[in-house]
């Protein structure tokens, strides 16, 4: 019989990725909807992509939960074999109160966690963020980032967002650690890009959109470490039959991209298009900032290239990763084609 994969945010860009790569690869897929009239965009997102299945209507189903409610969360863990909990809220714009990122975040994945273990469910797979690794400073002769290193949420440059990825993981952690029986493995992407599955996406891909708009008269000096999408949902599922992963943080990264070279590359495969490759200078992105609030929350990491090792993903996968620069461009594909840009 199929194991049953409870998928949480299956609306979300990477989690449709994930709810793909779990049925092509055999499992049953239970999806969380914040709002149950959404659960035929997930079906309609993936079709398309399936290698074969017939029976969608019984492989992928969907209940509605919300991260900040307790109802339902027990029932749905009925029948289930494995959480992977992607849910987390992931704003373009960060809130002025933080607590409106962190605490979702934080009780919603132990909200998961907890009815996972009530209901039985050993296996849990879940999406972190190399926003929980990189807010702190490099250790002496360490040239790069890796799996042991924490964000530091007392740091008052780290963001609300990195702040909520960060202590949702240790909030995991810290209860895995009071029941050994649960088999954790933490995934933690970098900056995800790649063609979504459909034209509800989230804010990675709209960073990309924003460089196709070309309304911005200069680019930020300004980067993320990037990875692609298919990558990420590959981990995802790849890490279930792998107890060596148990207990283990994966950082899944390929390589840093300033925006200008993302602009370019975009460039390089539209050369008829718009696109902005002059570099801002920072104080000017600064004094923006004062302004825009999306501009704002980049001002702290202008001009901060990051160096992130990607050894134990690589490994986990058995490959390295797709080159990034590609997975830009299919991102900008996807928008140019489905005229969303
Ligand atoms: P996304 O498209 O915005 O997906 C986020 C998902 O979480 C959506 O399904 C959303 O539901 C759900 N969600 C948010 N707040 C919720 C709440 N209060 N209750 C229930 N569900 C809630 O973003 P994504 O890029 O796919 O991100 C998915 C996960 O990957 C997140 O944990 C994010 O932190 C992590 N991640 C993303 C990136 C990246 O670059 N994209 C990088 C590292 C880690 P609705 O659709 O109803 O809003």
């Amino acid at each position: 019989m199929p194991q049953t994969v409870l998928l949480t945010g299956a609306t979300g860009y990477i989690a449709k990725h994930i709810a793909l790569q779990l049925l092509n690869a055999g499992y049953d897929v239970r999806g969380t909807v914040r709002s149950i009239s959404r659960a035929a965009e997930v079906a309609d997102a993936v079709r398309p992509h399936l290698n074969g299945t017939t029976d969608l209507d019984t492989r992928l189903t969907c209940v509605a939960l919300d991260l900040s409610r307790d109802d339902g969360w027990d029932e749905a863990m009925a029948g289930v074999d494995i959480l992977m909990h992607t849910a987390s809220p992931f704003p373009l714009v960060q809130p002025k109160d933080a607590d409106d990122v962190i605490r979702p975040a934080v009780d919603g994945a132990l909200r998961a966690v907890k009815a996972a273990h009530n209901a039985g469910v050993k296996r849990i797979v879940m999406t972190s963020s190399t926003a929980a690794i990189s807010g702190c400073a490099l250790s002496t002769g360490q040239t790069a980032y890796d799996e042991n290193n924490w964000t530091d949420t007392t740091d008052d440059r780290v963001n609300p967002y990195g702040k909520s990825k960060t202590l949702a993981e240790r909030a995991v952690w810290d209860y895995a650690k009071e029941y050994p029986e649960l088999k954790v493995t933490m995934i933690n992407p970098g900056f995800v890009v790649g063609a979504p599955l459909d034209k509800t996406f989230g804010t990675s891909v709209e960073v990309i959109a924003r460089i196709l708009r070309a309304k911005d008269p200069m680019v930020p000096q300004f980067g993320f470490t990037c990875v692609d999408v298919r990558d990420v949902a590959e981990t995802h599922v790849t890490v279930i039959d792998k107890p060596e992963t148990h207990g283990q943080r994966i950082m899944i990264v390929d390589r840093f991209m300033w925006f200008v070279d993302m602009a370019k590359a975009i460039k390089a495969a539209y050369p008829n298009r718009k696109v902005v490759t002059r570099v801002a200078p920072n104080f000017f992105v600064r004094l923006l900032g004062i302004f825009d609030p999306a501009v704002r929350s980049i001002v702290p990491d202008l001009g901060k290239r990051q160096a992130m090792d990607n050894a134990r993903a690589a490994a986990t996968l058995g490959r390295p990763m797709r080159p990034v620069p590609e997975a830009v461009v299919d991102t900008a594909t996807y928008l140019i084609d489905e005229d969303l840009v």
